[in-house]
């Protein structure tokens, strides 16, 4: 059971489908396919649905800022207002870098809730 949740999972960070792995999550930079190419399992199941990917999103961007801040704090001193300053972009980056890993993983998140429409074959 722990295995097939962490294959769920990876197969979310790979921007795979969830369900079998084989399809794409992705067809363009910024847009999903409606379902999978391999499968037909439909990745989203109601409008609004990547509303969570946001808080996914969210906490990637956190920490991000967090552990690069921690990792430039170990070699160099930094004062608050340095942190701030270093810290706050590369967390308003964090936005952009993960908005697909975010999508991925919250399909994944969404299928292990038993979210999206068709059964998975190995059950
Ligand atoms: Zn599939």
């Amino acid at each position: 059971m722990l295995f097939e949740i962490i294959d769920i999972l990876r197969r979310g960070v790979s921007l795979r489908c969830p369900c079998c792995g084989y399809g794409r999550l992705f067809k363009t930079w910024l847009r999903t396919h409606d379902h999978c190419q391999a499968c037909g399992e439909r990745f989203e199941r109601e409008p609004g649905q990547w509303f969570g990917a946001v808080y996914v999103n969210l906490g990637l961007s956190v920490l991000l800022g967090l552990l690069g801040s921690l990792v430039a704090g170990l070699f160099v001193p930094l004062s608050l207002s340095l942190l701030l300053r270093v810290g706050l972009p590369v967390s308003a980056m964090g936005p952009l870098l993960f908005f697909r890993l975010s999508k991925g993983i919250w399909t994944s998140i969404i299928f292990l809730g038993e979210g999206l429409y068709i059964q998975w074959p190995n059950r």
